[in-house]
Parts: C-alpha cells; sequence; structure tokens
C-alpha cells in the first residue's frame, strides 16, 4: 500500500518537492508540475493510492 500525494489546488497527483533558488531541496515545500495549477506550498493532500486510479493521459503533461 502507498500513499500519494495530491495537489491540494488541482487534486492531481503532479505534487513534487519544490527546490529552492540554488537547485537545494526545499523539503517542506512542494510544487505542482501542471503548468495550468501552479501551486506550490508546504500543504498537499495524502491519498491512499488505492483510492486514487492514476489516468495515464495525466502522466504525459510535461
Ligand atoms: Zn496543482
Amino acid at each position: 500500500m502507498v500513499n500519494i500525494r495530491i495537489c491540494p489546488k488541482c487534486k492531481k497527483p503532479t505534487l513534487r518537492t519544490a527546490t529552492n533558488v540554488s537547485g537545494g531541496i526545499a523539503p517542506n515545500l512542494y510544487e505542482c508540475r501542471d503548468k495550468k495549477c501552479g501551486y506550490i506550498g508546504s500543504f498537499y493532500v495524502e491519498i491512499d493510492s488505492e483510492d486514487y486510479k492514476l489516468d495515464q493521459d495525466e502522466n504525459s503533461l510535461e
């Protein structure tokens, strides 16, 4: 069982750990890879992956 983090704004599993301006990891900050969303912040929603069926189309956004 794996928990996944989803964006609290667009509800997509596109969150990643943010990097700071010097290229290092900002462990308490997350950003959404969805360019239309643009969320960045310390808050995220964690759900059970079994409750969320990944849509393959969402993985081709990048
Ligand atoms: Zn988002």
